[in-house]
């Protein structure tokens, strides 16, 4: 499939893990010149990076914290995020409503400071609001004792497409990148430097090997099982803590702005950010023990997030108006002495690089926001430490796949950006493509067709959870349309029977964690 397996080739850049940071970093190493290669065990964005809460932001918590430094950093790279991917990055304005006297002026002083943050890349001014216009904006918000609000700006995105046309920027750029290839063991040469990887073809399960002088880790919550294949009695560097979000109609909200909520009663941020004509409510974040591709919400994480939304909206989301739970793991960072119950703190507000004797490079944590900046320090940094000739970075102006400026957002095709031309021109040549997937929706086989010849799909659920988003956008009707892709997909890839059968079953019985009973 992808010629890796007799290759000899000698790589600059080996990076392992195909989520926002090795995306990134696959960008940058191709886009300066350097041969790499990325090897995904899963799908790309399969873990955290499609189960974010979609904003590209600096980060308003952050602030309340007092890391200036972070939040300008974050603020500064949404502002090259929206120039570089207007298709996908769009300006959201969010309001808080205030119902104590002090809240307006409090929060709009605070609000100006996050716009004056952004430099020169503000999104929109922060504004105090009348009551009036909170409720023009946020129709259902709860009116009792509202005093007015505050209006901001931030960034508002699609995650898994945007990895996905990460992908295809770094394949453009010149990268090789493979889905559904796991690194199951790293080689070192004679003085302990890491010079390479083994790894298994998922799909066939044949393992291959790939040299290279740079080897990233780039694996997320999964970082400690690559420091283990380096160093047997390493340290974990993280432990994973959850965040649940929730998926209701756009009725909950009322309108086009998200509405944002400073302090939950447990003294979080929560949101409810309209996103492909839902409103996503979230997040929550509680340490779990287990590092898995498919994290499974807790009911009372649902029930903290039903019941937080229901105090600040009229119309009050059950259980049953839930159109998708999903459950995303950050890393923290691990306890040094490895005790249960030592206190943790989070390392994915900034992230963490770690240079490792072998020379192995390992990065985690971060913010989907500034993927680019952390990719730029991890190329500098690998480059330096295994002696690469030093070639300057390119991101910053550099176009990603689909770029198209003022896209039609009302036009739900829209995150395509500029290859919806191509798209349509293929449903217009072909009607068989333009057949819709079943009844109950738009989405048409010809979308199918195009995740599996120009996304690299290989599965529905990589189709329907990070191409199309169904799955995220009613998970109960993603899995009505399942065999339907399966038999898109099987003609496309050249499957049987069989394997339609099987994907249907794998499907359905991994949704079930995203539909509410
Ligand atoms: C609940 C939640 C909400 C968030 N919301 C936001 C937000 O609104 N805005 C924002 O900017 N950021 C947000 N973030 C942060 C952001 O999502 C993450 O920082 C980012 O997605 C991390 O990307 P990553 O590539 O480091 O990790 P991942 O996306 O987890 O990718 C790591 C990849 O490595 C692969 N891998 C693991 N082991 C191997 C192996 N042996 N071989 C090959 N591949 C391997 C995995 O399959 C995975 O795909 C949020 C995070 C959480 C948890």
């Amino acid at each position: 499939m992808h010629g890796l397996k007799s290759s000899k080739e000698h790589w600059d850049f080996i990076i392992i893990g195909g989520g926002a940071t090795g995306l990134g970093i696959a960008v940058d190493a191709a886009s300066r010149g350097y041969s790499t290669l990325l090897l995904e065990q899963s799908d790309f964005a399969k873990a955290t990076s499609s189960r974010s809460t979609k904003l590209v932001h600096g980060g308003v918590r952050y602030l309340q914290k007092g890391d200036v430094a972070l939040v300008r950093e974050a603020l500064r790279e949404r502002g090259y995020l929206r120039k570089n991917a207007p298709h996908l990055v769009k300006n959201q304005r969010f309001i808080i409503g205030n119902y104590r006297w002090w809240e307006k002026p409090f929060y709009t002083i605070g609000l100006t400071l996050y716009d004056l943050l952004s430099g020169g890349m503000s999104m929109g001014r922060s504004l105090p609001m009348s009551r009036n216009n909170v409720i023009r904006s946020i129709p259902q918000i709860v009116k009792e004792k509202l005093r007015g609000g505050v209006v901001y700006h931030d960034g508002q995105f699609d995650d898994s497409r945007l990895a996905v046309n990460l992908m295809q920027t770094a394949i453009e750029k010149g990268a090789t990148v493979v889905n559904y290839a796991k690194v199951m063991h790293l080689l070192k040469n004679a003085d302990g430097k890491v010079s390479g990887v083994v790894a298994r073809d998922e799909l066939d399960g044949v393992n291959f090997t790939a040299e290279g002088s740079c080897i990233i880790n780039a694996t997320g919550i999964f970082v400690d099982e690559i420091i283990r294949m380096d160093n047997p009695t390493g340290k974990p560097l993280v432990r994973p803590s959850q965040g649940v979000h929730l998926v209701v109609d756009r009725s909950f909200l009322g309108g086009d702005d998200a509405i944002m909520i400073p302090k939950t009663s447990d003294g979080r941020v929560m949101f409810g950010v309209p996103w492909h004509n839902r409103v996503i409510l979230g997040t929550t974040d509680i340490p779990v023990k287990e590092f898995v591709l498919e994290p499974k919400a807790l009911d009372e994480e649902v029930d903290f997030i039903l019941e937080t939304a229901g105090r600040f909206l009229t119309k009050k989301p059950m259980r049953s108006d839930v159109l998708c739970v999903f459950a995303g793991l950050r890393p923290l960072a691990a306890p040094k002495n490895g005790g249960e119950g030592a206190k943790t703190k989070e390392i994915s507000r900034s992230h963490k690089m770690i240079v490792s004797t072998s020379g192995l490079v390992t990065i985690t944590g971060g913010k989907w926001t500034t993927y680019r900046k952390m990719a730029e320090e991890t190329v500098d940094t690998a480059v330096r430490t295994n002696k690469l000739p030093f070639r300057e970075c390119r991101t910053k102006n550099l176009k990603i796949h689909g770029y198209l400026e003022n896209p039609d957002t009302n036009d739900r095709m829209y995150i395509y950006g500029s290859d919806l031309d191509g798209i349509m021109k293929m449903l217009n040549e072909n009607p068989a493509f333009a057949e819709r997937l079943d009844g109950s929706t738009d989405f048409t086989v010809g979308e199918v067709v195009w995740a599996a010849r120009r996304e690299m799909a290989r599965t529905i659920d990589d189709v329907l959870a990070r191409r199309v988003r169904v799955l995220y956008l009613d998970a109960r009707a993603s899995v009505a349309m399942a065999p339907r892709v399966a038999s898109v997909l099987a003609a496309e890839l050249g499957r049987d029977k069989r394997w339609e059968q099987e994907q249907v079953k794998e499907y359905t019985e991994m949704a079930k964690a995203y539909i509410l009973e």
